[in-house]
């Protein structure tokens, strides 16, 4: 692009675009980076720079960029329709992604509802499970089952409602007075309060916590919801094994719906298809998203049991129809992509090429416990968090106004890698499909921005 271009660009960015979790103040101060195109692994700004995509372009991209096979599909579609509604109607790619995403999620989810982002499928699962309750006993339940336990530091979206069953304090404090009620049960990560880091302690703690809440308030909770092996948004927080299926038993013990939140880690971003097949959980909603579409386009499902989509069956003038849509639901473009994504993950065997990707990551994560400005550092499958300390022992984080977080960031951009801090976690969410040798590429071009810039930093605060 010309350099005129550029320059207009970036004139016209800063001066229309309001951007998402973005301090418009810090922002335009900088030069904004401007991605034109993709191909595999790589981002290319408008400059013609060339950088590795290590988060994924926001945890979505599955088999790399502009894959030929993702683009015939969806021009394929367009040359047939792009778009026509799901209110009172089908259509064809619609019809087999329903079939096909049934077939390949946990057991026990037989019905799929269409939406188009992560937060509308958590928003979806939450007003069918209040409905669920209502419709199935209406005496009974009548003011009971009303609120939602969910996760300490949970992340479930956006909007109101998913908002309303986050946990985390940053983005969620000034929202409260909007929000509906939600007991917060103890999430694994204390288990770094504990003593010796012992998971397994952390975990029967948790779920005894999980338990005592339950017994004590199950007629008033509709549901539980729980982003499955990792909390992503809180700065990759892995669990303890065992505790998602804890946390399905308890469910069942005490008859509130668990909905499984897999739109950061459902599409193989754990090493499975799904995280729930990892401890043989079968939740009653699963809510997919991002990695649905390989990154194309934005469409989010929500499935459900059989017995909570029976439970809203009857004639019109009963109004037990569940009364929610969004206009672009089940849109005929995004669903022949996401069907050939699903097609590419099978026919490439992706989740079993995974194995050797999730190892080559691990070793490779090793050298960074050596350095001094690195606290934990989480891995499950292809989601790592590498959290920035100003000492080890203390494991007090940089002050905020430091922006080392941010300078690591960009130090790594420099050196050709797109990354992304969760406040003082740099995340790293390769995209499935990267070889060894770009996975390699990733880690040592993050571990020299934090081995760098932290040491600078913690030079200037002394
Ligand atoms: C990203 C995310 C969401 C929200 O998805 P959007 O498409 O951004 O609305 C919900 N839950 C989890 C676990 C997520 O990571």
């Amino acid at each position: 692009m010309q350099k005129k271009e550029v320059q207009s660009l970036e004139m016209w960015d800063k001066e229309y675009v309001w951007h998402p979790f973005t301090q418009m103040k810090t922002y335009r101060r900088e030069k904004p980076l401007i991605i034109e195109r993709g191909e595999g692994s790589y981002l290319y700004d408008v400059e013609g720079n060339k950088y590795l995509d290590g988060y994924s372009s926001l945890w979505v991209n599955v088999h790399g960029h502009n894959h030929p096979e993702l683009n015939e599909a969806l021009i394929q579609q367009a040359g047939k329709i792009a778009h026509s509604t799901l209110l009172g109607a089908a259509n064809v790619p619609s019809i087999l992604l329903a079939k096909k995403l049934v077939e390949i999620t946990p057991k026990g989810l037989t019905k799929v509802f269409y939406s188009d982002s992560g937060s509308t499928s958590v928003e979806i699962a939450l007003k069918m499970a209040y409905q669920y309750w209502q419709l199935k006993d209406p005496i009974r339940y009548a003011g009971k089952k009303n609120k939602f336990i969910s996760l300490r530091e949970a992340y479930h979206g956006d909007t109101i409602g998913s908002v309303s069953v986050g946990g985390m304090e940053t983005f969620h404090h000034i929202f409260k007075p909007l929000l509906f009620e939600r007991l917060e049960a103890p999430a694994p990560y204390t288990y770094r309060l504990t003593e010796n880091n012992d998971a397994e302690a952390c975990k029967m703690l948790c779920l005894k916590a999980l338990d005592t809440m339950l017994r004590e308030h199950h007629e008033e909770i509709a549901g539980l919801i729980i982003e499955p092996l990792v909390q992503g948004a809180a700065g990759m927080i892995t669990a303890p094994d065992g505790f998602l299926r804890g946390v399905r038993e308890l469910c069942t013990r005490y008859n509130v719906l668990m909905i499984a939140d897999e739109v950061a880690v459902g599409f193989g971003r754990t090493g499975t298809l799904f995280a729930c097949e990892q401890e043989n959980v079968e939740p009653d909603f699963l809510c997919v998203a991002k990695g649905l579409t390989a990154g194309y386009l934005p469409l989010a499902a929500t499935l459900v049991r059989e017995e909570i989509y029976e439970a809203f069956l009857g004639e019109p003038e009963e109004l037990r129809t569940f009364f929610h849509g969004h206009t672009y639901t089940g849109n005929q473009l995004a669903c022949a992509v996401a069907l050939k994504n699903i097609e590419l993950i099978e026919r490439e065997k992706l989740i079993d090429s995974l194995v050797a990707k999730i190892e080559c990551l691990a070793q490779n994560l090793e050298k960074f416990h050596t350095l001094p400005h690195v606290g934990d550092v989480r891995q499950r499958g292809m989601m790592v968090g590498i959290e920035l300390v100003q000492d080890k022992d203390s494991k007090k984080t940089f002050p905020m106004h430091m922006q080392v977080e941010h300078n690591v960031i960009l130090h790594a951009r420099q050196n050709g890698a797109i990354i992304r801090p969760l406040g003082p976690v740099i995340v790293l969410m390769p995209i499935l499909s990267m070889s060894l040798e770009e996975l390699e590429q990733l880690t040592d071009i993050t571990y020299e921005a934090i081995k760098t810039v932290t040491a600078q930093a913690y030079a200037s605060c002394r």
